[in-house]
């Protein structure tokens, strides 16, 4: 065995785990449960084997998740670092902020709190004038405003990013099937990445591997960082990158 240590970086939402009309496998084994406690999202057999493959890895979850909502996944379990809120968060095992990232953190994120509150009062009129079936608002990570969600049916979705898109200059929108985000600088998976593997370099011995899973267009600026990238079936980076010419998405 190579004595050096492998850690997994790993987007969860729709990569390891997914709502139940998602899964195209059985039978479901249940991974994370919404706020009352059912269960929300579940894994294949295929994602089951593909987690006992990495048993012999850390992993460390990169999600755009709040810690709330990441405390609601059961399986995996995670004991290194964690990635949250798309990046905006990065925490210690302890689930306290790194103190090294706690300083630039709340630097940006005063400087985006009014821009954050500005452009969410902006969807929720471009909402409510166009009669769009989506619901919008302002997501918090221990506190702290990351970025704005948006939720609603994919068709309607794409015609507010397009409407909302002038109006977030230097965010990114970040548009993956029913999900639409509006993301603040800070909120970066690959820069959060970027400081954890710092991070890990400080403290291992032997050089570390790095494997990225995740299927967004928004993952791939991390998946970059590592050493091998691992992309699910039907994710819209294979859509985007692979697919066969012509066929369905
Ligand atoms: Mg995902």
């Amino acid at each position: 065995m190579s004595p050096q240590p492998i850690f997994a970086f790993v987007d969860l939402d729709d990569s390891l785990l997914q709502t139940r009309e998602k899964c195209r496998q059985a039978p479901l084994t249940e991974a994370a449960y919404d706020r009352t406690g059912a269960p929300l999202s579940f894994h294949t057999p295929a994602q089951i084997a593909l987690l006992e493959l990495l048993q012999g890895a850390s992993l460390i979850p990169v999600t755009g998740r709040n810690l709330r909502a990441l405390r609601q996944v059961r399986s995996p379990r995670f004991s290194s670092y964690r990635i949250t809120s798309h990046g905006a968060l990065v925490l210690g095992p302890d689930e306290d902020l790194l103190p090294s990232w706690r300083a630039g953190l709340h630097h940006q994120a005063s400087e985006w709190a009014g821009p954050l509150a500005e452009v969410a009062a902006i969807a929720d009129e471009l909402i409510a004038t166009e009669r769009l079936a989506l619901r919008s608002r302002v997501i918090d990570d221990l506190g702290i405003p990351v970025y704005v969600s948006i939720k609603g049916p994919p068709v309607e979705l794409s015609l507010l990013a397009e409407r909302i898109a002038p109006h977030w200059g230097t965010g990114v929108v970040h548009s993956n099937d029913k999900n639409l985000a509006l993301l603040p600088p800070f909120a970066d998976k690959a820069a959060a990445v970027r400081h954890v593997m710092a991070e890990i370099e400080d403290t291992v011995e032997a050089p570390p591997v790095y494997i990225g899973i995740g299927d967004s267009l928004t993952d791939l600026p991390f998946l970059r960082l590592c050493h091998f990238a691992l992309v699910p079936q039907h994710s819209q980076i294979q859509a985007q990158a692979w697919a066969e010419p012509g066929a369905p998405g």
